[in-house]
Formats: structure tokens, C-alpha cells, sequence
């Protein structure tokens, strides 16, 4: 069996290629590196370097490799940059997609995972989220990636193409190893800007309001290993391969933390002061964010290991100490 991953150099992406070649999975990975990093890339995976909207690119991919499962990472994520430039996020995201829908169909590739968010849900009316519940994206990014849900439903229905869909609640931490880790340029993911704080990068923190209807006011999430994450994707394509329907699954920890509950854990591992600033709420965050995997949990078999906030700070730290510039 051999796996594609696209988007293979970026956070999400590059650990799931470690996961893959720790459970001596045969991994192929493409990336256009406009935001990934060749670094972040497992030695033991083949790298293609390309765009999944050029045919001829995936053309000889294909032809070269016998793909069977793809495990589609390859997108733009950032919410605040998707309300300033949403034909962007159309284009790369739904539109690169879709062509690479096109050439998966040409080369009779039936069965992908993907990558999708909580943001499709927008502000839920109650927490935990199920995966029923209404799907009312706050910004063009979840819009973009429930856009993409649509579109497989229609390709199975008419070509029979068999997709998972993973709805990623907060990715956060790094690979044991501490050889991969998070990091974006800019960075706008609250745990890293945290822990550049407390590397002395940064002088102190905004915190994006402290007027919310929470326990401390400040924005709550459900905070989930990038490597919990990981191993999801293996169980999805093991599910696909395995001949079952197309399914959509949560994925989160089922608790969540404040930003302030953040800030002080991450001031405990890290055995330093981290100074924040309460500033304006950002435009578009929802004050609670807390999933139910229970669907996740139950089919696909799936059982996050990191479950304790200071265990994924922990992990996060490790790499962050060790490159305070990244991959650079
Ligand atoms: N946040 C913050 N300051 C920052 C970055 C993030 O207060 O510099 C808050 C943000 O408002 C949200 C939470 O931290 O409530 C998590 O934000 P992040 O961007 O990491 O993930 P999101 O929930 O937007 O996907």
C-alpha cells in the first residue's frame, strides 16, 4: 500500500508522514513548499516537489508511484488572512482541489481523507459539537474547506469517489522526536506565539479579548495533538480500504481550555514568566470550542494518547526550545 500525502511538508502533514512511516506504511509525498518546509519532510518518504493543481505534475506522480489512498493536507489555513483576500482561499483551496479531483478520477484513485476544521461549524448553539449539528462557517477558510465536503459527496455520488473528512479541532504540540514541530510564517496559532514569549522572541502576548461569556472571559478551545491527529488519518484509510462509506468524524480531546488556562500551563512547563495584554477580540472567534470525537471514537477506532493540556504544552515546548527559528 502506498500512501500520497499532499501537503506532506506542512504542521499537520509532516507528522502524519512520520506516523505513516512508523507503522512501515510506503509514504509518497507532494508539496509545492509555498508554505511547507522540505525540512519537516521524513527522510524515508519519495518527495515530489509540485502543485496538486497542475495535471501534468500529478500526471507523473501517478505514473511513477502506484498511489492508492491519498491524504489530501495541501491548503491555506489562516482565518485572519482568508477575511482580507477570500478569493485566495477559493482559489487555492476549492479550486486546486477540485483539479485534483479531475486528475484522482483520470488515474482511477478512489478513496481519499481530508483535511478539514471546526470552522465549519462557525459559532456552535451549544458545545460539545457533534457532526450534525448546523455547519454555518464565520470566515472564508471554513467556508472553503465545507465547500470541499460538498463537493466529494457529489464526486462519490457520481464517480464513486469514497472520502473521509476530519474535522480538526486545535492541532497543537510536536512529534516526540522533537525533530518536526509547529511553525508558521507569520505565526497567528495562540501555543507557539505563547511559547516564542517565553523564548524571549516575543516581549508579551495579546489576548484576543477577555469579555467572553467563559469562566475567565477569554476564548476556549478543545487543544489536540498534532500526532493524536496523526494516527486518525491512519485510521481513516484503513477504514477506506477496508470498503466502507464515506464519513465525516470530530476530532478533539472533548475539554477545553481558556487562553489564559494556556498561558499559565505553558508558564508551568516552561518555568517562565509569560507577559500577556488583554487587546480586542479578534474578528470571527467563537468564544467555546469543544468537540465530541465520540463518533470518531466508536467507528473509527480511534484513542487520542496526549490527553492533559501539560502533556501537549510539554511536547510543543521540546521543540520550540530547541528552534527558536524554526526551520531556519
Ligand atoms: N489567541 C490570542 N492571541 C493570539 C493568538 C490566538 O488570544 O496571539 C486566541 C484566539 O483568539 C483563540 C485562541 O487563542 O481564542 C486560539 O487561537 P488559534 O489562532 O490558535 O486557533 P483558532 O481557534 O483560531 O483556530
Amino acid at each position: 500500500m502506498t500512501i500520497l500525502v499532499l501537503g506532506g511538508a506542512g504542521y499537520i502533514g509532516s507528522h502524519t508522514v512520520y506516523e505513516l512511516i512508523e507503522n512501515g506504511i510506503d509514504t509518497v509525498v507532494a508539496d509545492n513548499l509555498e508554505t511547507g518546509h522540505i525540512e519537516a519532510v521524513h527522510p524515508k518518504a519519495r518527495f515530489y516537489k509540485g502543485d496538486i493543481s497542475n495535471e501534468l505534475f500529478l500526471d507523473n506522480v501517478f505514473n511513477k508511484e502506484k498511489i492508492d489512498t491519498i491524504i489530501h493536507f495541501a491548503a491555506y489555513s489562516i482565518v485572519g488572512e482568508s477575511m482580507k483576500n477570500p478569493l485566495k482561499y477559493y482559489d487555492n483551496n476549492l479550486c486546486k482541489t477540485k483539479a485534483l479531483l479531475e486528475t484522482m478520477i483520470k488515474h482511477n484513485i478512489k478513496n481519499i481523507v481530508f483535511s478539514s476544521t471546526a470552522a465549519v461549524y462557525g459559532e456552535p448553539e451549544s458545545v460539545p459539537i457533534y457532526e450534525n449539528d448546523k455547519l454555518q462557517p464565520s470566515n472564508p477558510y471554513g467556508e472553503t474547506k465545507l465547500a470541499i465536503e460538498k463537493m466529494f459527496k457529489w464526486a462519490d455520488t457520481a464517480y464513486a469517489l469514497r472520502y473521509v473528512s476530519l474535522r480538526y479541532f486545535n492541532a497543537a504540540g510536536a512529534h516526540i522526536s522533537g525533530n518536526i514541530g509547529e511553525f508558521h510564517n507569520p505565526e497567528t496559532h495562540l501555543i507557539p506565539i505563547v511559547l516564542q514569549t517565553a523564548c524571549g522572541k516575543r516581549e508579551y502576548i495579546s489576548v484576543f479579548g477577555d469579555d467572553y461569556d467563559t469562566k475567565d472571559g477569554t476564548c476556549i478551545r478543545d487543544y489536540i495533538h498534532v500526532s493524536d491527529l496523526a494516527k486518525a488519518h491512519i485510521s481513516a484509510v484503513k477504514y477506506l480500504k477496508a470498503g466502507n462509506e464515506s464519513n465525516i468524524f470530530n476530532l478533539g480531546n472533548g475539554t477545553g481550555f481558556s487562553v489564559k488556562e494556556v498561558i499559565q500551563t505553558a508558564e508551568k512547563i516552561t518555568k517562565q514568566h509569560i507577559p500577556y495584554k488583554i487587546e480586542q477580540r479578534r474578528y470571527g472567534d467563537p468564544a467555546k470550542l469543544i468537540a465530541s470525537s465520540e463518533k470518531a471514537k466508536k467507528i473509527l477506532n480511534w484513542q487520542p494518547k496526549y490527553d492533559t493540556l501539560d502533556g501537549i504544552i510539554s511536547t510543543a515546548w521540546n521543540w520550540h526550545k530547541n528552534h527558536k527559528n524554526g526551520y531556519n
